[in-house]
């Protein structure tokens, strides 16, 4: 029974998905030949399938390392090509159209590479093995070729029959030993014939006694010695159809056996000598076997060394601590929701509140401002030197209808405004910024996959519930559309609010102002406003358009002077405004239509007040309460180990830590193994030496 190709194939596998070190790779067979030598034949004989690349083009430009794994009670036969996820192919004419394309995508002015390609086949017919086709010796370089791809195929060649390889140089029988690309290769690497197994392909192309003479040469003797093989298929059986899907193996052998059985003296069992292409099966088989129990011992060591190293850094880096994918995902929700519930706590009723005020006074402020105040900034932006001197701002007349009516348009405009909507998006947009800001300072944050599913969480819930807000608290707002009823201390508030929205308006204004004074210099902003000013007043005549600059001012230094006016008008309005609020004659409700500015900030204080008891529990609290249970729904209940794996890996510190626990992990499962089959071995060899 071989077992230990088997058991050391899937250890290589093991090692090679936590990226083993050169250190650690197993001994595999390499095959060696010249072109059209029958290499593709041998290894097809063997497989049993035709699946190598074919055609006159060279065809094998990368190393394939091809494991045949033995699947005794298997009925089906497939291949896999482990990293390209492609599964299990079962039509072989479709794998080796796969290594034609893998094949040929190297580019012609690099016609070969290095980089192995692996292709895995699962067959009841299949020996335990580990094969290594590399490309072809050519004799001479085409036309379309590198000059140096002779000496390229013949490096990368020399790189792969390094020790512990076994070689399998493949010569035709129809080209003089002396002459074999391959054999001389093996000489130069391996001169004292140890590793070295010679294949004599197309025996049945030169008279069987100059066959069998091969078969023993003498020149270069090989302990592992010759095998001369027959590998051809049979004419009749050229169909397409038996080619691809009967076994290949059996119609071979079945025409080499003839041809060896038709020559009884030279290749007789008396003969001693080892041809067929059973026996070379058997062969590759026990000598791998052999390969791979004397490279136990150094396999071994190297893979307790790369355990130190792993161990080492985990201790230095990390501390010894544990991790997870689970455990991270789970560490990372609980600390999310944590600093979720701490948000939930500090944003309640009287933070709604401010923030939907906030929003209503700026509102409020627009309102005035077009009402009452001054034309509207996008007019100033369309004809920059037609702006209305504050001069000639009508002076407001209370006692006159016409300002009774002013007063009510506003309000009815300010209440008919959308206030639900408004309000709603007004909160479930802070809501989505600060779980945004909360992600961003949680380990979340370097998860696109995890930032993802929160936001969407966020969203699905607050889309959820928009309307039915937003049409609760429009209704709730409704009486104020008709009637709106003061008390003396609630305009006192309103003054005092209408105050500081007007102040903080100021501000922002003036911290505009500033800026427009660094960025430019204050001479300089002053020139260009004297000359604007004076172009207003039509002191100063522009001829034609002033896109390209006038009085000797760029025209972005016009534009910056226009801004600088109209901010510095908004500035003189606004110090007005706040005269006004402050003046004694809007002291007292009795003024109101003196006072729009007191007034509407007590309506807008009221729809506040009105909008944020629905908001809170419509929204808020949903919200608080769904939310938590929306991120275990996505990020914990609904994930697969495979995507909860892909999460944590998002994040290259996580990945390097968890990379590193599973290569410990995994090279402490192989050591095991290895120690294993080393007492396994030495049962067995005890054993052999008793008997
Ligand atoms: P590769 O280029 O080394 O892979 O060579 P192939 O396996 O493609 O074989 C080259 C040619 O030799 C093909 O036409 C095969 O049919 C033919 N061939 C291979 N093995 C034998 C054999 O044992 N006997 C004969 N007569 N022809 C063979």
């Amino acid at each position: 029974m071989m077992l230990l190709t088997r058991k050391m194939i899937e250890i290589r596998n093991m090692l090679q998905g936590v990226g083993q070190s050169e250190a650690l790779s197993l001994p595999s067979i390499v095959v060696i030949g010249s072109q059209s030598s029958g290499k593709s034949s041998v290894l097809e004989a063997i497989v049993g399938h035709e699946f190598l690349p074919k055609g006159s083009n060279m065809v094998t430009r990368r190393p394939i390392e091809l494991t045949l794994v033995n699947t005794p009670d298997a009925k089906a036969e497939y291949g896999e090509f482990p990293a390209l996820g492609l599964g299990k192919i079962t039509d072989f004419s479709q794998i080796q159209r796969t290594l034609t394309d893998l094949n040929l995508a190297v580019p012609v002015e690099q016609c070969v590479t290095d980089e192995p390609i692996q292709l895995t086949i699962h067959s009841p017919n299949v020996p335990d093995l580990s094969l290594i086709d590399l490309p072809g010796y050519i004799q001479v370089v085409g036309r379309d070729q590198p000059v140096e791809l002779k000496q390229k195929i013949s490096d990368l060649c020399d790189k792969y029959i390094q020790a512990p390889n076994v070689i399998l140089a493949i010569s035709a029988a129809d080209v003089d030993l002396a002459n074999s690309t391959a054999l001389r290769a093996s000489r130069r690497i391996d001169p004292r014939g140890e590793r070295t197994i010679g294949v004599i392909t197309k025996m049945d192309l030169v008279d069987p006694q100059r066959g069998a003479e091969m078969l023993s040469d003498k020149k270069y003797p090989l302990r592992l010695g010759y095998v001369g093989v027959v590998c051809k298929i049979p004419q009749q059986t050229n169909s397409l159809f038996t080619r691809h899907s009967g076994n290949l193996t059996n119609i071979i052998t079945r025409n080499e056996s003839a041809y060896f059985q038709a020559h009884p003296i030279a290749f007789g069992p008396q003969s001693e000598l080892s041809v067929g292409t059973s026996t070379l099966r058997k062969k590759l088989m026990h000598v791998l076997e052999q390969t791979m129990a004397s490279s136990l011992g150094s396999t071994r060591d190297a893979i307790v060394q790369e355990l130190e190293e792993a161990t080492y850094e985990f201790k230095v880096q990390y501390n010894d601590r544990p991790l997870s994918a689970e455990s991270y995902l789970a560490e990372s929700l609980d600390a999310f929701k944590h600093s979720f519930k701490q948000f939930s706590d500090s944003f309640g009723r009287p933070e709604v509140r401010q923030l939907l005020k906030a929003e209503l006074e700026q509102k409020v402020l627009d309102l005035l401002a077009k009402r009452y105040w001054n034309k509207p900034a996008e007019d100033l932006a369309k004809a920059p030197f037609d702006a209305e001197p504050i001069s000639d701002l009508s002076k407001p007349d209370p006692p006159s209808l016409f300002w009774q009516r002013k007063l009510d348009a506003s309000t009815s405009e300010l209440t008919k405004l959308g206030i639900g909507r408004l309000a709603t998006s007004v909160v479930e947009d802070e809501l989505k910024n600060r779980v945004q800001s909360l992600v961003d300072g949680s380990t979340f944050a370097a998860h696109p996959f995890a930032r993802r599913a929160i936001a969407d969480a966020a969203e699905s819930i607050l889309h959820d519930r928009f309307y039915s807000t937003s049409d609760q608290v429009e209704n709730c707002i409704k009486p104020f559309k008709f009637e709106i009823e003061i008390e003396e201390p609630e305009w006192t508030k309103g003054r005092e609010g209408a105050g500081r929205a007007l102040k903080s308006e100021l501000k922002a204004c003036e911290a505009a102002q500033k800026q427009l004074e660094q960025a430019v210099g204050r001479r300089k902003l002053n020139d260009v406003i004297g000359f604007v000013d004076r172009v207003r007043k039509g002191d100063v005549h522009l001829e034609g358009d002033s896109s390209a600059g006038a009085g000797g001012f760029s025209s972005a230094l016009l534009q910056t002077g226009r801004q600088a006016i109209f901010l510095r008008d908004r500035a003189d309005i606004l110090k007005m405004r706040l005269a006004a609020v402050k003046s004694r004659q809007c002291s007292t409700l009795k003024n109101k239509y003196h006072c729009p500015e007191v007034f509407l900030d007590v309506v807008a204080d009221k729809l506040t007040s009105t909008a944020v008891l629905f908001l809170n529990v419509e929204l808020l609290s949903e919200f608080y309460y769904n939310f938590p249970r929306e991120l275990d729904a996505r990020l914990g209940r609904h994930l697969s180990d495979s995507d909860i794996e892909r999460f944590a890996r998002e994040d290259p510190k996580i990945k390097r830590h968890l990379d590193l626990i599973q290569k410990k992990e995994m090279l402490e499962l192989v050591l095991e193994k290895i120690e294993s089959l080393r007492q396994l071995e030495g049962k067995s060899k005890a054993a052999t030496s008793v008997g």
